[in-house]
């Protein structure tokens, strides 16, 4: 069976079509001296359109992050590992020449895609008794070591610094 053949197969299973479809075009982009204005491309009059708001003529704007993930599949047949875990198998996503498992599988260890504040006042708590530590988290957050990793993901065991961390609030 070709691959249009199982495609029509898969469609004329559908019976229900939505009522309303989605069309999507780059927006028109408009210049202005002091920035960019970002234009509606459907309509003939383009008019600016923003970000989760409806125009008249019903065109919105969405912003989307978009991040390659490799399946279980690809990681398995390129033997990829986990730089945070060290080990093989499940979905990853790129980090520099590394990959790492898309969902959190050390959550001890965080990549640090832009480098943080380092301060001299985290690295001596760092250094403190655990009851002070955790006194000093409270208010200004955990004291973090920042270890340097290779771009192919290797620990070289150096320390870069430290700074304080403080996780999102999470429900
Ligand atoms: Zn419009
Ligand atoms: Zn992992």
């Amino acid at each position: 069976m070709t691959k249009g053949h199982t495609r029509n197969f898969i469609k004329s299973n559908y019976n229900s079509k939505p009522e309303v479809q989605v069309r999507e075009l780059p927006p028109k982009i408009n210049m202005l001296k002091d920035g960019v204005q970002i234009l509606c491309p459907f309509c003939p009059v383009p008019h600016p359109i923003l970000v989760g708001q409806d125009s008249a003529c019903g065109t919105t704007m969405k912003v989307t992050a978009v991040q390659t993930i490799y399946p279980a599949r690809t990681t398995k047949k390129h033997n990829l590992i986990c730089i945070k875990c060290k080990k093989g198998g499940g979905e990853m996503v790129k980090f520099n020449q590394s990959y790492v498992h898309a969902v959190e599988c050390a959550p001890d260890t965080k990549l640090i895609t832009v480098p943080p504040k380092f301060s001299l006042a985290a690295q001596i708590v760092y250094q403190a008794p655990p009851w002070m530590k955790n006194r000093i988290a409270k208010i200004v957050g955990y004291p973090k070591e920042v270890r340097e990793v290779t771009a192919e993901g290797k620990d070289t065991g150096k320390t870069l610094g430290y700074f304080f961390f403080k996780p999102e609030k999470s429900a």
